[in-house]
């Protein structure tokens, strides 16, 4: 064997070993793609508890007609504790709580700390949560008309509704779900798209609530139509979680519709490998082979996902169906939801454990909002250790460090003119003799 090769496979044995804890820890990560048969079978049960028949459960109207909103019928489906059952009632005085049967699916009955159970029903450690606020963000204050929130120089929100498929427990504007579903007005909503016709610099517009893909595909044409027609908008955003919590949503309909109207990105919000399954998979494709880009904004969630192997998990798993990893947002402190924040050390822990170890394109920027709505801020492990006038100290992803030349940029134009510039002017010499 040469030295090359040698050297080669030595080192290729040193990166084999740096992943084999994930190589192994991966399979027990509960995934949606692979629990099928599980899933298929929580389905026919609460279709049997719901009266519905397969072609319902395809059926997004059905889905949000029949989102489950009372502790008796959940009870069937999901065989509550006397004491959970009580817990609920009391929590859903305070914030309200609303899953579809489809997201209802995925919950692992036998795992009292399941993740999606986490996110969707209601627990009584929400009620726990005294000192934290409900607008910590202050967005009453970004508002300068409409139901606009603008916290950025050249792009805004439109929030269209308060409705979604689910109400996240972690949701940050737990304070507009109040306890009615309510879509803006139509005068609210051309209040707000006269505000980006009036103002050139908005060049980028998301549409979000809520959830905007609880409005139907005519209001939403009229929304987006009428953005279009506004020369400055370059691109229009919509932000939905449907597409996890219900797939069904994305019908061919809509996506004819949406393909009108490009540039359309699409930026959803996965937070588990277990959210990702088989409906999902053919909601995303459609989206995609109607040419709209689609993105992931994760939370950093206790309990659910603040684990470097379950994120990179995640992130696989969202490439599959075509999602690339956007945001990880650090959990807001927002009331009621004070169980679900961790530390910025778990945060860090996962962005250390992706830079190398896997593709960049699984890599997304973990973000921290700054109070009071002053801005995403990212936050990122050290990799420039030190500086000098001709050097920086940089760390590798495995720890190692470096040291590497670094001296300022030369003045090209100068060069230019310095070495060019005298054949230029022996040129000019030669044609006045000519
Ligand atoms: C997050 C957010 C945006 C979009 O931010 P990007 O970093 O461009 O994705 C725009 N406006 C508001 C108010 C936001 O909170």
């Amino acid at each position: 064997m040469d030295k090359s090769t040698k050297i080669s496979l030595e080192r290729a044995s040193q990166l084999k070993s740096r992943i084999e804890d994930y190589v192994d820890i991966r399979k027990e990560i509960p995934k949606g793609l692979e629990l099928k048969e599980e899933i298929n079978s929580r389905k026919e049960h609460i279709l049997r508890v719901l009266d519905g028949t397969e072609e319902n459960w395809n059926d997004y109207k059905w889905q949000l007609s029949n989102r489950i909103t009372n502790v008796d019928t959940l009870s069937k489906i999901l065989k509550l504790t006397e004491k959970e059952i009580e817990q609920i009632r009391e929590v859903e005085d305070k914030f309200r709580w609303a899953i579809s049967p489809y997201y209802l699916s995925l919950i692992d009955p036998k795992d009292i700390a399941d993740p999606i159970k986490l996110m969707s029903i209601p627990s009584f450690i929400e009620l726990e949560d005294e000192q934290h606020d409900l607008d910590p963000m202050g967005e009453e204050f970004t508002n300068p008309a409409g139901s606009i929130t603008r916290r950025y120089p050249d792009r805004l929100i439109i929030n269209v509704t308060n409705e979604c498929a689910m109400y996240c427990r972690h949701c940050q504007r737990r304070r507009n779900i109040g306890q009615q579903d309510c879509h803006q007005s139509r005068a609210v909503l051309k209040e707000s798209i006269d505000y980006v016709r009036e103002n050139e610099e908005i060049r980028d517009v998301l549409i979000t609530g809520g959830d905007p893909l609880t409005l139907s595909d005519n209001m939403l044409e009229w929304i987006i139509s009428e953005l279009r027609k506004i020369p400055h908008v370059d691109y229009i955003r919509l932000g939905t979680r449907t597409l996890v919590t219900m797939p069904q949503r994305i019908t061919d309909e809509f996506c004819e519709m949406i393909k009108k109207y490009h540039p359309i990105y699409i930026n959803t919000h996965f937070n588990h490998p277990m959210e990702i399954t088989e409906e999902t998979k053919v909601a995303c494709e459609k989206l995609a082979n109607s040419g709209v880009p689609l993105g992931n904004q994760a939370v950093l969630l206790n309990g659910v996902n603040n684990d470097k192997f379950i994120m990179r998990c995640l992130n696989h798993e969202l490439l599959k169906i075509r999602v690339k990893p956007y945001y990880i947002f650090h959990s807001k402190h927002v009331k009621g939801t004070k169980h679900f924040n961790t530390s910025v050390d778990d945060g860090m822990e996962i962005m250390e454990y992706l830079r190398g170890y896997t593709s960049g394109m699984a890599i997304p920027t973990y973000i921290i909002n700054a109070p009071k709505g002053k801005g995403k801020t990212p936050l990122l492990p050290q990799y420039l250790i030190s500086k000098g006038t001709d050097y920086i100290m940089i760390r590798t992803w495995e720890g190692e460090v470096i040291k590497v030349e670094d001296t300022p940029a030369i003045d090209i134009k100068a060069l230019i003119e310095e070495t060019i510039g005298e054949d230029i002017a022996l040129r000019e010499v030669a044609q006045t003799i000519q």
